[in-house]
């Protein structure tokens, strides 16, 4: 039962650090063991997340405005950087014909950030100046011409009575992006490599053997048998289940660390000639007092190679850490080291609270009204709920934030000896797998990591470059991606 590396959990996390892996050392081992049926069920799974390709071209809450009155572009350039990283790897993928068909979990659509009132639109319109001059975000448009913004949003304008000034910016190299039907490809991919994978296996315990390796107790869930299994390298990627996995080893760097689980719902529509209207992942702006992973959106989506529309996410409040986890999630969590530090974070967010017990209130109606800011003409009728996935965000004590502070991007943590690594968080998430997984290499293998480079550059050829400063390496990634994954064609035949 022993075996070089364990993944647990069958998400796009794990799959992509198995791929990785698969890739630069093809002779070692890997096993994984998902507690479902089958791979991409929890977060990752189409309908639990909004298939955003995140590259910063839509979401207003990467970019905040400064003291000065100017506009912080600074994390928006990272989280494009990495998703190209992302998009070089899949390219490398398909080239190399380890998966197929890249139609079947990415699209090209445009990414709009829209917003209403004179404040907003103005800082709108300084966004766009501080991002349209930077090689990254190159071909973003604005406008806050109502004559425009009917062409590129017939939908959003139709029915709009309110004076109120309303601008967008468009860019038209965004993407939509299956997760689920990556995570499936990339597991269909690695147990052609003999990844042996183990499902309805649940990782029930981690502990240290005495040779340094990973000792894991994990039950089959058909039968009941509780199997041993060891590994010299394990990934805790069990998404939100990793927080409790992390407890379980005893690792000091995992001590002090909370999980807050935030729910969420979509409105889907299921009107053909709504879904016809709209073409364009269209992010407003947070409401007051909201996390920002709520910020209201309308996105095309391509589901099962069908168009879909989507609204949402309203947040809400499960103690679920997982979809399918148990409503003693969040209170097992809870241990000696980290009290302090949920207390400390109950005590600072009660705006939080309260905008999640209002959001968990909202009736259907209120809903509708909601996305009525978006679709004025909107009908009840025409839209379904569908339930997303649980984020469970982390909450930790920071030098800037002081005790109990909540987080919202992903948190890498790994043992001292780099045995172990568990990824904790929620965004930007998928979008980011590839750049968060080459990070937890270079953690856990620094080893290997230079031997291993030439092949990484051989994969993902900016790996340790920035792309701000090599824009014409950008241009060239960005075409070639697009090329190989079929972006271009597609956005031409839908023009
Ligand atoms: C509402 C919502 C919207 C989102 N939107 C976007 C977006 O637009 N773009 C984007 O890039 N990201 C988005 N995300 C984030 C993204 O979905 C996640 O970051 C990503 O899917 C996490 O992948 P994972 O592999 O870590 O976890 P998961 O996909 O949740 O997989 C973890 C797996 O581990 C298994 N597991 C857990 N515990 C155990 C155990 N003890 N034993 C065995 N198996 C176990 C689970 O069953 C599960 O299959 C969104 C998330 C949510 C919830």
């Amino acid at each position: 039962m022993k075996t070089d590396v364990i993944l647990i959990g069958a998400g796009v996390m794990s799959a992509t650090l198995g791929s990785l892996l698969k890739e630069l050392v093809p002779e070692w081992e890997i096993k994984v063991f998902e507690k479902l049926a089958k791979a991409g069920e929890e977060s990752s799974n189409e309908w639990n997340n909004a298939g955003t390709g995140h590259s910063a071209l839509c979401e207003l809450n990467y970019t905040s405005e400064k003291p000065d009155g100017s506009v912080d572009i600074s994390k928006a350039i990272q989280i494009n950087e990495q998703f190209q990283l992302s998009r070089q790897f899949w390219s490398y993928l398909v080239n190399s014909k380890l998966i197929r068909n890249p139609q079947d979990f990415i699209m090209p659509i445009p990414h709009m950030s829209m917003v209403q009132g004179q404040e907003n639109v103005t800082f709108l319109k300084k966004r766009f100046e501080a991002m349209s001059n930077n090689p990254l975000f190159q071909g973003m448009e604005f406008s806050d011409d109502p004559e425009k913004l009917k062409e590129w949003i017939p939908l959003i304008m139709e029915g709009r009575t309110s004076s109120e000034p309303i601008a967008a910016t468009k860019i038209d190299s965004g993407t939509d992006v299956n997760f689920g039907a990556l995570t499936r490809m990339l597991f269909d991919y690695l147990q052609t490599q003999n990844v042996e994978m183990h499902y309805k296996h649940s990782v029930d315990n981690i502990k240290r053997a005495a040779d340094g390796s990973w000792e894991l107790k994990v039950r089959n869930l058909d039968n009941g048998s509780v199997e041993r299994h060891t590994a010299k390298f394990v990934f805790i990627g069990g998404g939100g289940g990793s927080l409790h996995l992390l407890q379980k080893s005893g690792i000091p760097e995992g001590k002090h660390i909370g999980g807050f689980p935030v729910s969420g719902l979509f409105m889907v529509c299921n009107n053909p000639e709504v879904i016809e209207q709209h073409h364009a992942k269209v992010y407003g702006k947070a409401k007051v007092g909201a996390p920002p992973m709520s910020v209201p959106h309308l996105d095309t989506r391509y589901i099962d190679n069908k168009k879909s529309l989507l609204f949402g996410p309203f947040a809400g409040f499960s103690p679920k850490f997982l979809k399918t986890g148990s409503m003693f999630d969040l209170i097992t969590s809870v241990k000696p080291d980290n009290v302090l530090t949920m207390l400390a974070a109950g005590v600072k967010e009660m705006a939080l609270t309260k905008y999640l017990i209002q959001q968990v209130l909202l009736s259907n109606e209120k809903r509708v009204e909601e996305l009525r800011e978006f679709i004025p003409n909107a009908k009840g009728e025409d839209w379904d709920i569908v339930v997303a996935g649980q984020r469970v965000q982390v909450i930790k004590d920071t030098e800037a934030g002081g005790k109990g502070t909540l987080q919202f991007g992903t948190e890498v943590i790994t043992a001292a000896d780099g045995s172990i690594a568990a990824l904790l968080g929620a965004s930007p998430g998928a979008s980011t797998a590839v750049h968060v997984m080459l990070e937890i290499l270079a953690r856990c293998f620094p080893q290997h990591i230079k031997e291993w480079e030439p092949k990484i550059k051989e994969m993902i050829p900016s790996y340790g470059v920035s792309l701000l400063n090599n824009p014409e390496l950008f241009q060239e990634i960005l075409t070639s991606t697009a090329q190989t994954l079929g972006l271009v064609e597609k956005e031409l035949a839908y023009n």
